[in-house]
């Protein structure tokens, strides 16, 4: 049986996993680790990277990398990146190309077909571009779960034989997920979901950034447009620095300087945690709104609440474990690699899908996020007003269900359209437009004709949208699936073929592009006085690397791994790979 890979389509970091050996386990990338940055990169010479080397690119050249893409999938935004234009989908498929391949060396054989998680806040837009994404890649999407039914799989495969109201807190890159459920000896029931597109741990970087710039008398905006190489490398400081607070009470962010190098002579700033949890309040108190709506629509005090799961890498920062101990009078549960997770939740789903003996007494049932419904015309005193929303499926609502409601049409009407959407807002235009269905055939009357409408939604997120007139047998219906619709065909081949125009990096090596991409980094870096010695090594690397000359490069490798430890850098991870260009 061909393997169903799971997969962690994260805005800061993907990750792939399998169900091998009766349980779920991670898959390594090129460098050995299961994380893999969702960020690409354009050379130069025009060749693509992925993950960890474009991660080192983006510091020395932010304008050929792109990132975070996941906020704007469903957009139509496209980036420039060196001479190609991308579309998130497009950005998203070559990450996830690139865990496919690794999962392929790993696995040794084709793998074709995956489940891919989303935030359970993404809607059908979002959802349908992550399946095109897919399908640009090469993978068959069998299903699409959300990251925290996930994570709630994960635990559950786990951790059989607990009853408990969990919460599950997942703050990652980009977005902020909160989901209430019950775990019942392998029966996992979500309650309710909330959440935030626009907060993650990214932004708790940028507020650190836009900080320092600001204390320096600048502008995040301002230097971003005329700068961005400073902000990169400022920003690069910044993260460290907040990773560093996880362990540490006081971390140091060292100062940059307009070209985009470590100041001369250096100098830093240091930081402690009060001062970072200063900075960051106003993030820390939108976390709050989605926990408590959450808490609410299940019907659920804080104190009800057995388990707190943490997330997320973001979920590490002491000031968010404080406030979440806080909220709910205790600490949270961090069993379990908030990183990992959500892949392997993905792996068990993919065991669920296969019917595998080791997950038959696991039972997931879902929610929908949002509301579904129709746009309806209302009475106001004595005239008509349009554009209202009627949820006939409420958000939160168990799913697979199946729900009616009868309406009216409008007095003398022969005809109705029946438009869709989803959403959460009164009037129709600010939700979603799923889809349209003509209702014909009334007979007209002066009081309207009843007609209803019932929704049937399903856990791998089709709608069935059916609707009677009363007293005729006729049905009209329509299906609205996730597929890569809203999309021709022409436009995916036109997608394809872009995609597949594009020369991407090998595989077996961007170990060695990753040193030199490491080692240019260094270069702004590293005091002036050791920067010439680098250079003078890095030289002859790159010259080998493009020369494809195995014994210099060989040999310029080790007199620059050699020279990296001298400076006290650890180079175990360099080491190995023996590839050359
Ligand atoms: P996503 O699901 O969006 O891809 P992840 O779960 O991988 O995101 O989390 C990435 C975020 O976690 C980044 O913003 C990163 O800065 C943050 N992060 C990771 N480790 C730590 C840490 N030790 N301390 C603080 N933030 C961290
Ligand atoms: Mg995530």
């Amino acid at each position: 049986m061909s393997p169903i890979v799971g997969i962690d389509l994260g805005t800061t970091n993907s990750l792939v996993a399998v169900f091998h050996h009766g349980r779920p386990q991670l898959i390594p990338n090129a460098h050995g680790k299961f994380l893999t940055p969702s960020i690409v990169g354009v050379l130069e010479s025009g060749d693509v990277v992925v993950g960890e080397t474009a991660r080192e690119l983006r510091i020395t050249q932010p304008t050929r990398c792109a990132w975070a893409f996941k906020r704007w999938m469903g957009q139509t935004r496209q980036v420039k990146i060196g001479m190609s234009v991308f579309t998130a989908p497009e950005l998203s498929a070559l990450v996830l190309k690139s865990l496919k391949q690794d999962a392929e060396v790993f696995l040794q054989q084709p793998v074709t077909e995956a489940v891919v998680t989303v935030p359970a806040y993404f809607n059908d837009h979002q959802r349908k571009a992550t399946r095109m994404a897919g399908e640009l890649a090469g993978l068959v999407v069998r299903r699409i779960i959300n990251e925290p039914t996930a994570a709630a799989l994960a635990y559950g495969f786990q951790d059989r034989h607990v009853e408990k109201r969990l919460l599950v807190f997942d703050l990652g890159g980009g977005t902020f997920d909160v989901t209430v459920m019950e775990v019942t000896g392998g029966a996992m029931e979500i309650k309710a979901t909330a959440g935030e597109n626009f907060l993650g741990g990214e932004d708790f970087t940028d507020r650190l950034v836009a900080e320092i710039l600001t204390r320096a008398g600048m502008t995040l905006e301002a230097e971003e447009h005329l700068r961005p190489r400073r902000v990169a490398r400022l920003r690069a400081e910044c993260e460290a620095a907040k990773r560093e607070l996880q362990h540490a009470e006081t971390a140091s962010i060292r100062q940059v300087d307009a070209e985009g190098n470590l100041a001369e002579p250096p100098a830093v700033t240091s930081l402690t945690r009060d001062e970072f949890r200063h900075i960051v309040d106003p993030l820390l108190r939108r976390l709050r709104v989605p926990i408590e709506q959450a808490l609410r629509d299940a019907r659920l005090s804080p104190s009800q609440v057995d388990d707190v799961i943490l997330v997320g890498g973001a979920s590490r920062m002491p000031s968010v474990v404080g406030l979440v101990a806080a909220m709910f009078g205790r600490a949270p549960n961090a069993e379990l690699n908030p990183d990992e997770i959500v892949a392997l939740g993905a792996a068990v789903q993919s065991a669920l899908m296969n019917d595998l003996a080791e997950v038959d007494d696991l039972v997931m049932t879902d929610i929908c996020s949002h509301s579904l419904g129709v746009e309806v015309v209302k009475v106001v005193g004595d005239w008509f007003e349009k554009g209202f929303f009627d949820p006939i499926i409420h958000r939160n609502t168990t799913i697979p269900v199946s729900r009616e409601k009868s309406y009216r049409s409008v007095p003398g009407a022969e005809k109705v359209l029946i438009q869709i959407f989803q959403g959460e807002a009164r009037r129709s235009s600010d939700n979603l437009l799923l889809g349209e269905l003509w209702v014909t055939g009334i007979t007209p009357t002066a009081t309207g004709t009843e007609i209803s409408i019932r929704f049937t939604y399903d856990l791998s997120g089709l709608l069935e949208v059916e609707s009677f007139i009363a007293g005729s047998p006729k049905k009209f219906q329509v299906v609205l699936n996730q597929e890569a619709a809203g999309l021709s065909a022409a436009d995916l081949e036109r997608a394809l073929e872009r995609l597949r125009k594009l020369k991407i990096y090998p595989r077996d090596r961007l170990e060695n592009r990753r040193l030199l991409q490491f080692c240019e980094r260094l270069v702004g870096e590293i005091a002036p006085h050791w920067r010439d010695s680098l250079e003078a090594m890095l030289d002859p690397l790159e010259a080998a690397m493009s020369l494809g000359d195995f014994a210099r490069f060989i040999e310029a490798k080790r007199a620059m791994l050699d020279f990296l430890a001298s400076l006290g850098i650890d180079t175990a991870e360099f080491e190995g790979g023996e590839h050359v260009e």
